[in-house]
């Protein structure tokens, strides 16, 4: 499958930004700029703005998305939202093992596998985030850590369910760090990334994966990341908080 054939998704990841008084404003702002887009957009907006989000974009081509979910239907896991809470209301999208959760707040591949199974199970379209530190890029061992994250966080998801996930290849140390990834380094683990899909599943199944890049992107270097051949579309922190910057993101992978 060539890449034409792929769906290009660019998904804005809000993280702890905007209230839900600002997210309809920011929404109502992208949505206009983006009517005519070629490929798939999505916000992926905090839990308290998903409502007013799902309710700015009716009517939009824009789609909706969590910033994780829990792989419980329900129980005591007190700050948790499960994915039947999200479905109810609409999200169709979930960004899951974002390296801020990894970082900050002890996510593991082993946790990132059952988000993503519960995710899956319910509907929901997880997007998967992938990378490596500084550290371990220095050490020369990008591929075994991407080859490990692949392998665990997507443990025990059918060729079926496949079709509903999507890669985010997000290496930590481009993240709102403004260093971005150069094209052909984004192209080289992205296309590793597929290869590594292709021994898991086959040809066929992960020549139709969805692998973004996520790293300081913007509307000065979207054009030349989403050119490359295994790179469809992006997961864009910063620049998707400014309407402008985040509609240049998605006329750049509309081309
Ligand atoms: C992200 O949060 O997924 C991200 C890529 O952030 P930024 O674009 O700000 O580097």
């Amino acid at each position: 499958m060539d890449k034409a054939k792929r769906k290009a998704i660019i998904a804005g990841n809000w993280k702890m930004n905007k209230t839900p008084k600002e997210a309809t404003e920011l929404l109502n702002a992208i949505a206009p700029l983006v009517a005519d887009a070629d490929c798939e957009v999505i916000a992926c907006v905090p839990y308290v703005d998903l409502a007013a989000a799902i309710e700015a974009t009716k009517g939009t081509n824009i789609k909706i998305g969590a910033e994780n979910c829990h792989w419980a239907a329900s129980g005591a896991f007190t700050g948790e939202i499960s994915t039947g809470m999200l479905t109810e209301i609409g999200v169709e999208y979930v960004v899951l093992g974002h390296s801020e959760r990894r970082q900050y707040f002890g996510e593991t591949d082993e946790t990132v596998n059952k988000r993503t199974k519960a995710a899956l199970a319910a509907g929901l379209k997880p997007i998967v985030c992938v990378g490596e530190l500084l550290w371990e890029r220095e050490c020369n061992i990008t591929e075994e850590v991407i080859a490990r994250q692949i392998k665990l966080d997507l443990w025990d998801v059918t060729e079926e369910e496949l079709k509903n996930v999507v890669i985010a290849y997000e290496p930590v140390w481009a993240i709102g760090t403004g260093k971005t990834a150069t094209a052909d380094q984004a192209e080289e683990v992205c296309a590793f990334i597929r290869a590594q899909l292709a021994k898991l599943y086959n040809q066929d199944a992960a020549d139709a994966v969805t692998i973004q890049y996520g790293g300081s992107m913007n509307d000065g270097n979207a054009d030349e990341l989403v050119s490359k051949t295994n790179v469809d579309g992006g997961l864009i922190g910063g620049a998707s908080l400014v309407a402008e910057k985040f509609a240049a993101i998605v006329k750049a992978a509309s081309k």
